[in-house]
């Protein structure tokens, strides 16, 4: 991180300043008062975004730009550790080599060789070959082109013996789909009742280890430790990423991710990652960001939202926004200590969105600027208890899975619905950002599925 990174206001900080200038200025008991008061969550961020005006709160924004002096340098430490033999050292230096230097340049051709010699030392030489491949297409210097060719003819000798993936085999799928859930086994289905909410309940008997429900989110975040080694997009881990044209953060495991990714939501959000990873903003705030840029052609058509899908008549879509957008916010059971924190993360990252994101800017104006705060503190209400970890995934010596390393978090809209239990019946593991629940308990019919959100 540069010094301008490390020095930028923390987003919990900005809410701390908050409360102490209106206590200081005598305005605590006011401003709750008239805040309570508030009935939309559009209103909420507008009223607590004034605030932060009226005392200058805002963060400073801060842009991280392609570097090749940076890539150099990274470039040199990642030729250190590879002497040292570190090589996972070298090819993170190597990655963030990649990462800040400039399109087409001769720095990037440098940083993927480099890099590609680190693969072929650790025997992947489908990647290697991915990195040389790379390197050639970037204007690699043609004095050195006989060295990378000789690594590249040797490499490919080579891959039939390659080391086997780190991937696991993904288990088979569903027994039997259900019709109304298309990602759930046939034998659960959603009820619904006062006392408990929409909650999902055995309709026939499952038995230990049966696969209950195998669900893809509709969004999921990376987490920013592991922007390097994972592909931004569909959170696969990748050592021959491939950068964004544009920032320094988002890396991809290919072009197809880089263009989706691109298409759906980094057109707006590359230009804001500096400030918000500089200001530590949640991946709850992040991941609320994501849904409410991706929701965006959705916004006309929200108010046949408001009902919920599920435990009706409609079939219960994994990929749909209208379930994502029906998730429980619980907005009248929290009070203004809970909202307000929320309030001042949103209306930082619409401040941050207007001042760096000319595409945000002219896509999200007019009604759909207030559209995108309601939704920016809707989906961080409905983070808390409908978004789950993503976690990477590995079988333990006895062939169980065991969840080892948190990457990333999704929206998930159909295992949101299972309540929580300190004695679950249902356990999660993911592979990739897929997450498959399983019975580690007998269900008997009629039974409500349990899972522990720990
Ligand atoms: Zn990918
Ligand atoms: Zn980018």
């Amino acid at each position: 991180m540069s010094d301008e990174e490390n020095n930028c206001i923390k987003v919990n900080d900005v809410f701390e300043e908050l409360c102490r200038q209106l206590s200081s200025n005598d305005q605590v008991g006011d401003i709750s008062q008239k805040f309570s008061t508030l009935n939309t969550n559009a209103e909420r961020v507008k009223f607590t975004g004034d605030l932060l005006e009226k005392y200058a709160l805002y963060p400073k924004i801060i842009h991280e730009k392609k570097d090749d002096e940076l890539s150099v340098k990274y470039r040199q430490e990642g030729n250190d550790a590879f002497k040292r033999k570190q090589d996972h050292a070298a090819w993170m230096f190597y990655s963030k080599s990649i990462s800040f230097a400039t399109s087409n340049s001769e720095c990037l051709a440098l940083a993927y060789a480099n890099r590609s010699a680190v693969l072929y030392e650790k025997k992947m030489y489908k990647q290697c070959l991915e990195d040389i491949t790379n390197a050639f297409k970037n204007n690699y210097p043609k004095r050195l082109h006989e060295k990378l060719i000789q690594r590249e003819e040797k490499a490919r000798e080579l891959q039939s013996s390659e080391a086997t993936d780190k991937y696991f085999e993904r288990p088979s799928g569903l027994k039997e789909a259900n019709r109304e859930i298309p990602c759930a086994s046939a034998k659960v289905e959603i009820r619904r009742t006062k006392a408990l909410g929409r909650h999902v309940v055995a309709k026939r008997r499952i038995k230990i280890g049966e696969m209950v429900a195998v669900e893809r989110p509709f969004v999921s975040v990376l987490l920013k430790d592991h922007l390097r080694d994972h592909c931004y997009s569909c959170l696969t881990l990748c050592y021959s990423t491939i950068p964004c044209e544009r920032c320094v953060y988002a890396m991809f495991c290919s072009r197809t991710c880089q263009q989706q990714a691109w298409e759906q939501h980094h057109k707006y959000e590359c230009p804001m990652l500096a400030t918000l990873y500089a200001m530590d903003v949640s991946k709850m705030t992040l991941a609320a960001l994501r849904i409410a840029l991706v929701a965006r052609k959705h916004y006309g058509e929200l108010d046949k939202y408001n009902g919920d899908h599920g435990g009706g008549g409609g079939v219960y879509r994994s990929q749909s926004y209208g379930e994502i957008h029906a998730l429980e916010a619980n907005t009248h059971l929290r009070n203004s200590s809970d909202l307000f924190p929320k309030a001042t993360a949103a209306a930082v990252v619409r401040y941050v969105a207007d001042k760096t994101s000319p595409s945000f800017r002219t896509e999200f104006a007019g009604a759909d600027s207030a559209i995108f705060d309601e939704l920016l503190m809707h989906h961080q209400q409905t983070a808390a208890t409908n978004f789950h970890e993503i976690n990477e995934c590995a079988e333990d010596e006895e062939g169980r899975y065991v969840n080892t390393l948190e990457i990333g978090a999704g929206a998930y809209a159909f295992l949101s619905l299972f309540n929580h239990s300190c004695s679950p019946n249902v356990v999660r593991h993911c592979h990739g950002t897929e997450i498959i629940a399983r019975a580690i308990k007998e269900i008997p019919a009629g039974v409500e599925l349990l899972d522990n959100y720990g």
